[in-house]
């Protein structure tokens, strides 16, 4: 089966083709990082025009790149939220438009939740070794932790009660005047420093608090910075941080722990930005004795792949009746939910 898959969440426009829910034929991403970096982050107005100049060729390039037409497709799958809502608003319309001009099906998608397919994109393990499982998306809007009982279940366990861990990253290199988006320049940075050269609040390290808190340590990071007027060498830039993520990332080892305490799980699945970090890919490897899949980098980060994996998921699964994927009178939602 092939499903169209259509991203506009934020700040990257995608289209994507995938066969069955694993194997990506094509995967399309416009990223509008260029556009709104002069002004240190996302302009919610700004993205919703730059999808709709480019949604339309970049599902053409989709369908292209997988050497297909629309009429091979057999469902369209599109972002329904969280988000920015007159983004997601760009890509939902377009996907309206196309279900009802091609008769094609149409499946609304959960962004958050669709990460977490990421990391099944180009996987051969069979679904019976993954599930149930433990599934953690750490982006930039995100710090979940799910008890998956099968592939469109998601149990929420842990989350976030403040930052989330991307955006942690995001705020304290801004702070530092390293740039947007935070993640690679810090990491980057970090494997030149020293992680213990500063020393980092332990946040919410009570074992059975199934919960993530990062405000804390991006205070610690604004009172260091105050303490030293703002001037720091190169060098200790960099150990400022390498101990930082040090502990943003040994946070989310310590719960993925906790979690699997808690829940017996066959597999442990990672998505969303902050799982290209290649320190944190190493620290899970290290701490956890269950098989921990991570996306291919190019998954980690929005893209419509994934998006088009769990629609796969959710046409096939029986638990919705057909009439579901021909209805036309839902709408974008902002904000987080089940
Ligand atoms: P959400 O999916 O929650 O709506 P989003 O789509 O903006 O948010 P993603 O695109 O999945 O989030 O991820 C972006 C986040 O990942 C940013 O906060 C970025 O700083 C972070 N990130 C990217 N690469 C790295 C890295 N190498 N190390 C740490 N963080 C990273
Ligand atoms: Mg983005
Ligand atoms: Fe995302």
């Amino acid at each position: 089966m092939l499903v169209l898959g259509i991203e506009s969440s934020c700040d990257e426009t995608a289209a994507a083709v995938v066969e069955d829910g694993r194997k990506v034929l094509s995967s399309q991403v416009f990223s509008q990082i260029e556009t709104h970096k002069v002004f240190g982050g996302v302009v919610p107005e700004i993205a919703a025009r730059e999808h709709l100049k480019v949604i339309q060729p970049m599902v053409q390039a989709a369908l292209d790149e997988a050497s297909c037409t629309l009429e091979d497709i057999d469902a369209i799958a599109v972002t329904q939220g969280p988000g920015l809502v007159g983004a997601l608003l760009v890509g939902i319309t377009y996907a309206k438009g196309l279900a009802l001009g091609t008769g094609k099906p149409l499946i609304p998608v959960n962004h958050v939740h669709a990460h977490i397919h990421g990391a099944l994109l180009g996987l051969d393990a069979p679904l019976e070794s993954l599930f149930p499982g433990l599934a953690l998306v750490v982006s930039g809007g995100h710090t979940n932790i799910y008890y998956m009982a099968n592939p469109t279940d998601f149990e929420l366990l842990a989350q976030t009660i403040d930052d989330a861990c991307g955006e942690s990253f995001d705020k304290v290199a801004k702070l530092f005047g390293l740039g947007y988006p935070g993640g690679p320049r810090i990491e980057a940075l970090a494997k030149q420093g020293n992680p213990n050269h500063f020393q980092m609040p332990r946040m919410v390290e009570e074992k059975k608090r199934l919960l993530f808190s990062y405000s804390g340590l991006k205070t610690h990071m604004v009172n260091l910075r105050h303490r030293n007027k703002g001037v720091f060498t190169d060098e200790e830039t960099a150990d400022l941080c390498a101990a930082f993520q040090e502990e943003a990332l040994g946070q989310l080892v310590r719960k993925l722990e906790s979690a699997l305490a808690l829940k017996p799980a066959s597999s442990i699945l990672v998505a969303g930005g902050v799982a290209a970090n290649q320190r944190f890919r190493a620290m899970v490897d290290e701490a956890i004795n269950v098989p921990v899949y991570f996306p291919h980098l190019r998954y980690c980060s929005d893209n419509a792949a994934m998006i088009a994996a769990l629609g796969y998921h959710q046409f096939n699964t029986q638990t919705h009746p057909q009439s579901v994927f021909s209805d036309y009178d839902w709408d974008a939602f902002s904000r987080y939910h089940r």
